[in-house]
């Protein structure tokens, strides 16, 4: 009976070490689940049409200076953040950061936000119906000199709004298919029966359709943003014209924001367009014929309708929250900047070998959403060659992102030539060297 006694005590004693020891354990699992932390997002737009009239971008032809505004060009940002760990896309309607502008907007950013080069996406749409951004100071119009100052200004400050309304988002994503975009390389024929490859309309050329989008909804399932990633140059309108648009992508984003109500931002990022036209391409101006519908606008609302029939098949999302798992919050980065060998003296028409070019790389993952950004005008093969090796469910192609290295095509257009090889940078090799870098990226996140 004693030794029962003494026996039950200890006995007790022990259940109850093993009971503070499992609490102990499962606290510390809880704890390490919430040290995952709560996905949170801010969003802000910002006006950057030119005040002033400005020399345009895109055509070298084009030597006067824009006349009239026809929709508004904006920058839009979304900046994510988990853990400390922040992911800041932006995207703006401009043709891209030429002339050392992605440079100096770049370390402007970093320095004012102390991010690191990976979590910042500065992208462009590529419209050619908007300013020519500069810091030439000897050759650059007054005007835009003036107005790459203002723009320098205006994206720190539309970062800092987004980075200051941060709140617990949920995210989700979907696919829909659009012809707006038409691959741009012709096979033509001289008298004689030559061929060659002019810029025009293939229609039985490769084609990446896919028109993808993410929805950023706040745990109420009230969405605050709307991003899509589509594959065409925004140049409906061409060197003829000089009023400022935002172009077919620029018009899909301010068509979504419209059908949505104003407190929703839709970025649009330029996929791997770079031999990749909207159907309608390079006009004089808005056809203002009365029951002609202008074909930018045409464009743009087609692709504006197509993200919101796919936004509204997303439906109610998850993903972001408190609710879900700690992966899936998760936002992992990383940025190379790659020296990919020059195009060769006998590759076309060149006196001495193209010097090696920089190109910057950047990935970044929320989620089982991946992105991808390239510094340079990548072709549409490119593009779909690195969704395809990717291991994320979704993957944003974002061209004209964080540099603006020129054209890269892949090796076997090489033979053909054409525009975008024949103004290329880049030696044949180049793109293998970029789909295996960034496929080797996205598998590292
Ligand atoms: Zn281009």
């Amino acid at each position: 009976m004693r030794e029962v006694f003494v026996f039950l005590p200890k006995r007790t004693g022990t259940i109850v070490i093993v009971f503070i020891v499992c609490l102990f354990l499962r606290a510390s699992v809880v704890q390490s689940k919430e040290s995952a932390g709560v996905l949170r997002a801010g969003t802000a737009k910002i006006d950057i049409t030119p005040e002033k009239s400005v020399k345009m971008a895109g055509y070298s032809s084009r030597t006067g200076l824009s006349t009239d505004v026809h929709d508004p060009l904006s920058a839009r940002v979304v900046a994510f953040e988990n853990n400390g760990k922040r992911f800041v896309l932006v995207s703006t309607d401009l043709i891209g950061f030429t002339g050392g502008t992605a440079e100096r907007f770049r370390k402007a950013i970093l320095d004012e936000f102390k991010l690191e080069p990976s979590e910042l996406f500065l992208s462009a749409i590529h419209t050619h119906a908007g300013p020519s951004p500069t810091i030439d100071e000897k050759e650059g119009h007054p005007h835009n000199l003036e107005y790459t100052k203002t723009l320098e200004t205006k994206l720190v400050e539309v970062i800092r709004k987004s980075l200051n309304n941060m709140s617990p988002v949920q995210t989700g994503a979907g696919v829909g298919y659009s012809p707006v975009g038409a691959n741009r390389r012709e096979l033509t024929f001289d008298s004689v029966g030559n061929s060659s490859i002019k810029l025009g309309r293939n229609p039985y050329g490769p084609t990446d359709k896919e028109v993808l989008v993410m929805k950023l909804a706040k745990p109420d399932d009230t969405t605050i943003a709307v991003l899509f990633d589509y594959a065409t140059h925004a140049t409906c309108l061409g060197g003829k014209n000089y009023v400022i648009s935002g172009d077919v992508l620029g018009l899909a984003e301010q068509f979504v924001e419209k059908i949505l109500g104003q407190e929703v931002i839709a970025p649009a990022f330029a996929g791997a367009s770079g031999n990749i036209d909207p159907w309608f391409r390079v006009l004089p101006e808005f056809n203002t014929e009365p029951g002609w519908v202008p074909e930018p606008v045409l464009l743009g609302t087609m692709l504006g309708e197509e993200v919101v029939h796919v936004l509204r098949e997303i439906g109610k999302v998850s993903g972001g929250g408190e609710i879900n798992p700690p992966d899936e919050r998760r936002i992992k980065t990383a940025f190379v900047t790659l020296e990919l060998p020059g195009k060769p003296r006998n590759q076309v028409t060149m006196e001495k070998d193209c010097p090696a070019t920089a190109l910057n790389i950047t990935a970044a993952r929320v989620g089982d959403i991946a992105f991808v950004g390239i510094g340079a005008e990548v072709l549409t093969e490119i593009g779909m060659s690195i969704k395809a090796a990717s291991p994320n469910k979704h993957t944003f192609v974002v061209s004209h992102c964080n540099g603006s290295a020129g054209y890269l095509p892949p090796e076997h257009l090489y033979i053909q030539g054409g525009y975008e090889i024949n103004s290329s940078p880049f030696a044949p090799q180049a793109a293998d060297i970029v789909v295996k870098q960034a496929t080797a990226m996205l598998c590292g996140l």
